[in-house]
């Protein structure tokens, strides 16, 4: 066990403190709590980390729970998904996996024991009526007529509900506590409905099943929870969470809000992800531009910068929303440790070295990675014809421009110094399509025998041993920071990046790239951080860029120096 630093949020301080009280004898026992309705996003990861970390840090267990009480919206591919992101973040639940539906037997007899005491009732009034009766936060709410219905008759009618007697909407089971609370949550609150779906475990054994505010505070007390840590729309919903804990008497939890992760240019709620999923804005749940954790390990994301990104950001009780940049800047840090770095042209041009022999194939010898030695070296291959980025060239270059134009001279990294002389162009669009050099034999390894200088280094790619692949480009998802705010009549689908996705489809990689597995990363030399994907075959390779470069030309110069 390691130490808890109290210090570092008002979270681990309550723990902390309720440890020195004696509280919870010690105990600290969290628990995950996803409803199994879509799959994890980046603010779950946030939860998960907070969850499961408190529990390392404090020696004590996190549980993983399926809070599946609504059939309606629920699947086991879901839960699977779940289970999958959890452990790829590098958390493990033990023996603790729960669903909230095996509970279902306990959570009845809750019900009735509530009955039993006169605090419960089964109330005819319809969804509509119960939502009129309510009131609203000026108005007190009104009684329901069947409030005062006896015990006898209220069990009579709740087991027939459970019996499957009665059709949906026809009869609710209501806590009875006061229709005139300031706190709507307390008017009267529908604890039981009846359903007539089968369920993802249960089928269908229940026709009736709780809500979510009576299955989680009582799922905690079951499973002895100690800190049942929830996000700050929860709330107003405490005190119903000890209401229902006092009036049973069982073993009480204690709930404890922080705000949730927002992070700009994203949309983070599952209903928003179900929609552009429907909305085919997306093309899956683990498409590389959501935010879900299975789209960003797609994308190339690695455990430890979301674990990291999570710990840098902290918990608070208040919302705010998290510049994406930070997690960029996270994700950099990390995978710049990891990546070796390789040559790949996304958009090429040819260039044919006049000078060189038509069949030589020579070895050059490129570090995988200058920051870190351990990581070796290996072998390019250079031959007459390479390919460079069509934007290191330009017939007419702008003032500063020091990659290749027509007389000027520049390196290619790591080989020789090479000259532009001509230019070839295609006859009807008069674009530039080949360029005609010469080398200079004696700067092999990039370095010139007599100290002469150039200005522009560019990575480029050998033809002969060149491997083709498609590489996916991808911008933030949404053009604004806050894709919510939209104007009247706006609509928030109206701030999605039409540029996205931007499909390189005549990458020229360097040889032996096509052998690399999908998740395999790497740094493209000045071009960002790429993955494989995971439709990636030796013979059509897909790279996707993760995470471009912040300043590609600072930090290339800076290796070449
Ligand atoms: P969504 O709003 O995306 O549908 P949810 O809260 O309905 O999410 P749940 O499956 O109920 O999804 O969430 C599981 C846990 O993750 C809950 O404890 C919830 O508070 C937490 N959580 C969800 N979204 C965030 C977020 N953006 N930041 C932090 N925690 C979150
Ligand atoms: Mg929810």
């Amino acid at each position: 066990m390691t130490q808890a630093d109290t210090s570092v949020d008002f979270l681990r301080g309550i723990i902390a403190d309720d440890n020195r009280t004696g509280k919870f004898g010690g105990r600290v026992v969290t628990r995950f709590p996803p409803e199994p309705n879509g799959y994890l996003h980046i603010g779950h990861a946030k939860s998960v980390c907070l969850n499961f970390g408190i529990a390392e840090e404090f020696g004590g267990v996190c549980h993983l729970r399926f809070d599946d009480t609504n059939p309606s919206r629920e699947e086991m591919e879901y839960v699977n998904s779940i289970q999958e992101d959890v452990r790829w973040l590098g958390f493990d639940w033990g023996e603790n996996l729960f669903f909230a539906s095996d509970y279902f037997d306990q959570l009845y007899e809750y019900a009735i024991k509530l009955i039993e005491s006169g605090k419960a009732f089964v109330c005819d009034l319809s969804a509509d009526e119960v939502r009129d009766y309510r009131g609203s936060l000026v108005e007190p709410g009104k009684e329901s007529p069947y409030r005062n219905r006896s015990i006898e008759e209220n069990l009579s009618l709740f087991r027939g509900m459970r019996a499957g007697d009665f059709g949906e909407g026809e009869h609710t089971l209501r806590a009875k506590i006061d229709m005139a609370a300031p706190n709507l949550n307390l008017r009267d609150p529908v604890i039981y409905r009846i359903l007539k779906q089968a369920h993802h475990r249960t089928r269908d054994e229940w026709p009736i099943y709780p809500m979510y505010d009576f299955a989680h505070g009582q799922s905690d007390s079951i499973e002895h929870v100690t800190h049942s840590v929830c996000t700050l729309e929860f709330e107003d919903h405490r005190p119903l969470y000890d209401w229902f804990l006092d009036e049973l008497d069982i073993y009480h939890s204690q709930q404890i809000e922080f705000a949730r992760l927002n992070i700009t240019h994203t949309v983070l709620s599952k209903r928003r992800l179900i929609e552009l999923l429907n909305g085919g804005y997306v093309t899956a749940w683990d498409d590389p531009r959501m935010p879900t954790i299975s789209g960003l390990r797609r994308r190339g994301y690695t455990p430890e910068a979301l674990r990291n990104f999570c710990d840098r950001i902290s918990v608070a009780r208040r919302d705010n929303t998290v510049d994406i940049a930070l997690l960029e800047h996270t994700l950099r840090d990390d995978l710049n440790q990891k990546s070796p770095r390789v040559m790949g042209v996304l958009d090429p041009l040819k260039v044919v070295i006049e000078n060189y022999p038509e069949d030589k194939v020579e070895d050059i010898i490129s570090t995988n990675n200058p920051e870190d030695p351990s990581m070796g070296e290996r072998n390019v291959s250079f031959s007459r014809v390479v390919y460079i980025e069509k934007d290191d060239f330009r017939e007419i270059p702008p003032p500063k421009f020091y990659r290749l134009s027509p007389g000027k001279e520049v390196r290619l990294k790591d080989a020789y110094y090479i000259t532009c002389n001509s230019v070839v162009k295609d006859e009807i669009t008069g674009e530039v399509v080949e360029l005609r050099c010469t080398y200079d034999p004696d700067t092999f390894g990039g370095t010139s025998a007599d100290g002469r200088k150039v200005r522009g280094t560019s990575h480029w790619v050998s033809e002969e041993s060149a491997v083709d692949a498609e590489v996916r480009v991808y911008d933030h998802l949404f053009t604004t920071e806050y894709p919510d705010d939209v104007e009247d009549g706006g609509d928030w689908k109206d701030n999605i990046n039409p540029d996205s996705l931007v499909v390189m489809k005549n990458a020229k990689l360097e040889r032996g790239l096509n052998h690399a597995k999908p998740g395999e990363r790497f740094q493209f030399l000045r071009q960002g951080y790429f993955c494989v994907d995971k439709d990636s075959t030796p013979e059509s390779p897909v790279f996707n860029r993760t995470v471009p470069l912040r300043d590609t030309w600072a930090r290339f110069a800076r290796s070449n120096t």
